[in-house]
C-alpha cells in the first residue's frame, strides 16, 4: 500500500476515531443523569438500571471499534498495516477500503467464521438458494394464497 492510500486511511480512522470517543462520552454523561435523578422509588430504579444496562452495551460495540481502529493507527506508524494476521499475506485494497479496521485477509476470515459457527443446521442455505431463484418465494406466497 502506497504512502498516499495510508495518509487518507489515517484520516478516515482518525476522523471516525473522534466521532466515538465523542460519542462514548456523550453515554458516559447520559449515564451520570441516570445515576443521579434515581429515585428510590424501585419502579424507577428499574428503569434507570436498564437504561444503564442499555448505555453500556452500546458503548461496549463502540469501545471495541475504537481498539480495532487504534490497532490499525499503529499498525500504519510501524509500516504493518494492510498485512494479514492470520497468514501474513496482504490483505485486498477492496476490503480494506469496506472495513479500514480489518485484520484478517478475506481467506482467514471466512475460516475464522467457520470455526467460531456453532455446529446445528445452516439455516442460511434456504435464504441463498431464494437469494440464486427468487421464483422460490413467489412460488411459496402464490401458494399460500390459494390455500
Ligand atoms: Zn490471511
Amino acid at each position: 500500500m502506497d504512502r498516499e492510500c495510508l495518509d487518507s486511511v489515517r484520516e478516515l480512522l482518525t476522523t471516525r476515531k473522534g466521532q466515538l470517543v465523542k460519542l462514548i462520552q456523550e453515554q458516559r454523561e447520559e449515564m451520570g443523569t441516570i445515576q443521579s435523578s434515581r429515585s428510590p422509588d424501585w419502579i424507577d430504579l428499574t428503569a434507570a438500571t436498564e437504561n444503564i444496562h442499555l448505555l453500556m452495551t452500546l458503548g461496549d460495540s463502540e469501545r471495541r471499534e475504537l481498539d480495532d481502529i487504534e490497532i490499525a493507527l499503529a499498525k500504519i506508524t510501524d509500516g504493518s498495516y494492510g498485512g494479514c494476521e492470520g497468514c501474513g499475506q496482504a490483505i485486498s485494497p477492496d476490503r480494506l477500503e469496506a472495513k479500514p479496521t480489518a485484520r484478517l485477509c478475506k481467506e482467514c476470515k471466512q475460516q475464522e467464521e467457520a470455526t467460531l459457527k456453532p455446529s446445528g443446521p445452516d439455516y442460511s442455505v434456504g435464504w441463498r438458494a431464494i437469494e440464486q431463484d427468487p421464483s422460490l418465494l413467489a412460488g411459496a406466497e402464490d401458494g399460500s394464497q390459494n390455500r
